[in-house]
């Protein structure tokens, strides 16, 4: 996947089927969909793929315990057969991951055996574990720094748990070897119309600084919560659509949450579900549902979310975490469906909705990651429609995403690159200065950055600490430490100079500072 070679064809004089806007966890799978149907796609990103929502999710592949709760089954036995594909195509990304739901009450161990009893049934022949009733010793086992006073038992059931940016990157090379045309940092900026329909949009490089348009038969706005901004541009008058709202995470050292399974809170004070999930060796603990009134690229965690999840998570482990033990925190705006009468956010459905406006532009938005393929599928049968393309069928069900390898060994630090581990190895070998550790407590090292820059289409030090890696995620000081070896062997390898470092490490550092924990 090469940004030069496909900004050039992306500049060629030709009209696409589709033009996909936002290359997040939607756009992308729309691409991949749209490309191995056969048909001619553009999409473009105005800032990074992934830089959006789609790196900042709880990483769960699930079929969502608790819209179950809220009685919308359609919805997760949906999601349930999307988890269930995943595991399959991606099985290089994802696994099946035990959570524990600890239970304080005989009450609560009968309802939440019965709830995840009917979960797993929901799963059908795409199920990928049976619920476990589990004694008091076996949860403490399993999770051994639970709270152990009135400690009763639990209920152990089974989900997926993926790295999201890196399937983010992995959908986009897909597309891209099916013919599709991907760049990063292209921003739309107006759409162009002729008879009042829809017929493109005109387009900024954010690298070049250079402006141009493409013509497409169909537009797909796949911009998440940006996702009204763009709708403005068709329609000054148009109702916004989007209501954002704001999930952090916390991540954490194992030491403080010891063991394979992940916890499960399924009622926290505000009604959410609070999670701690075992992530390439750390534990990420979140998440919160606060309304927010400004779309921003770098939401801010707040205070009260911060201490939020810091109390929950001590009320109901042994642990006694405080600010100074949190590597890294994070924060994404859910892109959810405006409602009517729902007084909080966290009601709100999580389904997705597709409005096709009068000048033809599909718009895409809600839904989750695990049901971005199904999501992808329901937005290009609206562009076959509009676009009055010819129609054929959707086959990314049996589509193996790039990567996909038939054995997965997750000691080896390079698994999460799948079937390019490979070759990230044989470039090695040859480079043998590209072995070198780049942090002595991260396995990460030179060679995956070259691969970023190389085949990944990362073009900044954030590209690549950020999503390619996912370190600025699971440790933000340690991405600091490092950003200047990042810095040095991206400007080698793409030919940049002192000034670019600079200006790179500058940004890279305003950047962190949102990921690092304030006053601790
Ligand atoms: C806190 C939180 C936790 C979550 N956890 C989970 C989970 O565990 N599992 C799960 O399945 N789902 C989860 N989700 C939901 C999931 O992350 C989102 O549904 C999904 O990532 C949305 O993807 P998207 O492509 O629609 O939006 P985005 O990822 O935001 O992508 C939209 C893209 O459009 C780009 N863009 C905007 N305007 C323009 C323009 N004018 N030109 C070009 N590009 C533009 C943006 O830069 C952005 O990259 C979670 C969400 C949140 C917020």
């Amino acid at each position: 996947m090469n940004r030069h070679k496909n900004l050039d064809i992306l500049r060629e004089d030709r009209i696409w089927d589709i033009l996909v806007i936002g290359g997040g966890a939607t756009g992308l799978g729309i691409a991949v969909d749209a490309a191995t149907r056969g048909y001619t796609v553009a999409l473009v990103e105005k800032d990074d793929f992934a830089k959006g929502t789609s790196s900042r999710s709880t990483k769960l592949v699930h079929g969502g315990v608790r819209y179950l709760a809220q009685g919308n089954i359609k919805l997760v036995r949906e999601a349930l057969k999307e988890r269930g594909i995943l595991l399959k195509n991606a099985p290089h990304l994802t696994r099946r991951q035990s959570f524990i739901v600890p239970v304080y009450s005989w009450w609560d161990k009968f309802f939440y055996g019965i709830g995840l009893g009917m979960y797993d049934l929901l799963a059908g022949k795409l199920q990928i574990g049976k619920i476990r009733m589990l004694g008091r010793k076996s949860v403490l086992r399993q999770m051994p720094y639970m709270r152990e006073k009135g400690l009763k038992g639990g209920v152990e059931y089974f989900d997926g748990q993926f790295d999201d940016a890196r399937l983010a990157i992995n959908l986009a090379q897909t597309s891209d070897e099916y013919g599709a045309c991907l760049v990063n940092y292209i921003e739309v900026e107006e759409l162009t119309k002729e008879n009042k329909k829809v017929t493109g949009a005109l387009v900024y490089d954010h690298l070049s600084g250079q402006n141009f348009s493409i013509r497409a038969r169909s537009v797909i706005n796949a911009t998440g919560v940006f996702a009204d901004a763009v709708i403005g541009m068709d329609n000054v008058e148009a109702q916004p659509m989007v209501t954002p709202s704001q999930g952090i995470h916390l991540v954490i050292d194992q030491k403080f949450f010891p063991g394979q399974s992940a916890l499960m809170i399924p009622k926290t004070d505000d009604d959410r579900v609070l999670f701690a999930v075992p992530w390439h060796d750390k534990v990420v603990v979140g998440t919160t549902d606060t309304p927010v009134d400004e779309v921003r690229d770098e939401p801010l965690p707040l205070d009260e979310e911060i201490n939020f999840i810091i109390s929950h998570f001590n009320r109901y482990t042994s642990s006694s975490i405080t600010r100074a033990d949190v590597l890294s925190v994070f924060a994404g705006l859910r892109p959810l469906v405006k409602a009517t009468g729902s007084t909080t956010t966290a009601l709100i459905s999580r389904d997705h909705t597709i409005v096709v406006s009068t000048s033809g532009l599909i718009t895409i938005i809600g839904g989750k990651w695990t049901t971005y393929r199904k999501m992808a599928m329901d937005a290009v049968q609206n562009a076959v429609f509009v676009g009055k393309l010819d129609k054929r069928p959707c086959v990314t069900e049996d589509l193996r995403i790039h990567g996909w390898i038939a054995e997965v060994n997750e000691n080896d630090h390079l698994h999460i690159y799948g079937s390019d581990a490979a070759a990230i190895r044989a470039m090695m070998e040859k480079e043998p200065e590209l072995k070198k550790k780049l942090h002595p407590g991260y396995q990460f090292c030179a060679g995956e950055v070259v691969w970023a820059v190389r085949k990944e289409m990362a073009v900044t030090v954030e590209d690549v600490l950020a999503r390619r890696v996912r370190l600025l995620f699971l440790d933000a000081g340690a991405a600091v430490e490092i950003a200047p070896a990042v810095a040095s062997i991206m400007a080698r390898e793409m030919g940049m100079d002192q000034d670019w470092v600079d200006a790179q490490l500058k940004s890279f550092r305003d950047l962190a500072a949102f990921y690092l924990m304030k006053g601790a």
